[in-house]
Order: C-alpha cells, then structure tokens, then sequence
C-alpha cells in the first residue's frame, strides 16, 4: 500500500511538473487527490488494516498528499506569474511614441478684433463700459435726438418686444446711460463694445445680428481735431502705419456735424483695387462731434462741454483685416471657417 501511494506521488509530481494552464493543474488535483481518486480508493482500503498498519500508512499518506498539495500549489502559483508576465509583455506602452495631437480651439475672430479694438483705447485711458441688449425706446432713440416718427429711425428698423422695449440697434444707448449715470458731469472717455441688432434681409454683407464698438468723450474743449487724432491712430493701429484717413460729410441725427470716415486701401495703397471697389479709400466707420442736444439730455451744459463719438463695426474690420467675404461666417460656427483663425496645435 506504502508503495502504490509513492507510486501515485510519482505519477502526480510528473504530471504536475507538465501541467501548463491552471484547468490542468484542476484536473490533475482531483485526479491524484479529489474524491474519486486513486488516493481515495487507497485510503478506503485502510479499514482492513492493523492498527500498526493503519498508523504506518496514514504517516505516509498524510506525506504523499502533502507532497502533492505542495507540488500543486507551487506549480499552479508559477503558472499565474507566467500568465501576468507574459500579460504584462503585451501591454507594454512604448512611451517613446509622439502622443495625438490634440486640437485647441482659439478666440472666435470677433473676438481678437474687440480684444485688439479694446487694448488700444484702454492705452489712452478709455474705461470699457458695458450694457444691455434689451434697450428701452427711450434711450436707445428718443435721448439720441430721434423722437418718434423721426424718418432717421427707419435706417435702424429693430426688433421691438412692446412698444417701449427693443433690441438695441446701436450701442450708443450705453453712452446715454453712461453720460446720465456721471452725475457730477466730469469729463470722461469711454469706448462701449456689444452686439447690436436690426431687422435686416440677411445676406453676404448684411446680418440682423452684429456687433460694434462706440467711443464716446466728453469735455471742455473738446474739438474735431481731437476726434480726427484719435480716428488716425485708431486706423493706423488696426490697418497699418501707413495708413491715412478721410472724412466725408454725413448726417447722424446724435452728431452735428457727422461725417463718414474712409481709410486709405490697405491692400493697393490708394492706386484702386477690387477690395477698395477701385477708389483707393475703405468706408469703416461713422462719427461726428455730440450733438448738443444728446448733451443737454444728459445734464450736460452744451455750452461748456463738448463731446465725439464715433462708431464702428466689429465685422468691418475684422473682415477688412481677415479678408472675410460673407459677413454670415462668423455666426455659423463651421469650423472650417474658424480653423483658420489660429487654432493652435499642442
Ligand atoms: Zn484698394
């Protein structure tokens, strides 16, 4: 009996040592000593032994199947380590290799253009102000020296939500609320940036929705030259040094006098090209000095103070600067269109 049980431990040690999966080792454990096994028919036998025997054979059966347990455990925990190592090998991250490239977005055009437009006033001590889109009647036209019925509204057709509230059409209601909140009435300068709205037939150069930048500066002795100084900056600044400007009579019903303000073309130096439509000059914005009328509204005695104002389109320049065709781009949001804006890479 010692002898089949050192037999049977032989055999199992074998086919322990061939064993190369963990469903193998399973196999090979209730083989030699599961239930059903050999081991087991042995040990069934015992009964028939002396007790000398039985205490001689126990001994040894106890060893045998320790043996084997042993044997087992080892091979099946060598197995496992293999599993995971050669798991481990076929994971491996190669961290020599470049990454994705991610993609970052970038300001939206509009937004460069306002942010370079705002840095170069605030350089001359303009306070950006703020305000809202949805304007009453009252400070959007009738304190900007358009009354009711005033045949200048029909140039800003807008969209009224009741007979007293619309959507700005201009930013100048900003001024006015600026100009009434400086109670003491001290002189100021400020520039008001925002979206505007119109009821307008949208097509490649005109939107219902767009955005300007007014200025505004009120004070003694404040004059067209001034006006005309700061207009040249501002165009050399976003147009180029070389640039010069003119200015054309034009009417505003919030500026005596008004004029319309062109730049020298950018692109053919004034000899005419298609994007100047062959004159030389670029219309880009409106202004004129404060009509003394806006100013007395305001609780500013026109006969002291005086003020400018000039206002100008967001879209027009950064289409001017960018070349942009179709006004309609930059609210459509393909990022066909915006990839081209700087959009960087990292
Ligand atoms: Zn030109």
């Amino acid at each position: 009996m010692i002898e089949k049980l050192n037999e049977i431990k032989k055999l199992a040690i074998e086919e322990i040592n061939s064993c190369d999966s963990e469903a193998m080792i399973n196999n090979a454990k209730s083989k030699y000593i599961g239930k059903k096994s050999v081991f087991s028919e042995i040990m069934a036998g015992m009964s028939s032994l002396s007790v000398d025997e039985k205490r001689e054979v126990g001994k040894v059966s106890n060893e045998v199947r320790n043996e084997i347990t042993d044997a087992l455990n080892e091979k099946l925990k060598n197995i496992k380590q293999d599993e995971l190592n050669k798991k481990l090998l076929e994971d491996k991250i190669d961290i020599t290799l470049p990454s994705k490239k991610l993609k970052m977005g970038s300001l939206h055009p509009l937004t460069e253009v306002r942010h370079e437009i705002e840095d170069l006033f605030i350089s001359m001590g303009y306070d950006v102000v703020d305000g809202p889109e949805v304007e009453t009647d009252m400070y959007c036209f009738e304190m900007l020296n358009l009354p009711k019925d005033h045949p200048a509204r029909d140039a800003q057709d807008s969209f009224y939500i009741n007979d007293e509230m619309l959507l700005r059409t201009q930013t100048s209601s900003v001024q006015i609320r600026s100009m009434l909140a400086n109670k003491e009435k001290k002189p100021f300068k400020l520039i008001c940036p925002g979206k505007t709205y119109r009821r307008d037939d949208d097509d490649a150069t005109h939107s219902h929705q767009f955005s300007q930048i007014e200025g505004l500066v009120v004070g003694e002795n404040v004059s067209l030259s001034d006006l005309k100084g700061t207009l040249e900056l501002f165009a050399k600044k976003m147009f180029g040094e070389n640039r010069e400007i003119r200015f054309r009579a034009s009417f505003f019903p919030f500026t005596e006098p008004s004029y319309e303000v062109d730049v020298s073309c950018f692109n053919c130096d004034k000899k005419g090209c298609n994007i100047c439509k062959g004159t030389g000059w670029i219309e880009i914005l409106g202004c004129g000095m404060v009509h003394p009328n806006v100013l007395e509204n305001c609780g500013f005695d026109h006969t002291k103070y005086q003020g400018f104002a000039f206002g100008v389109g967001i879209e027009r320049v950064a289409s001017l600067k960018y070349g942009v065709t179709n006004i309609r781009d930059y609210f459509t949001n393909d990022y066909r269109f915006l990839a081209n804006f700087d959009r960087k890479e990292i």
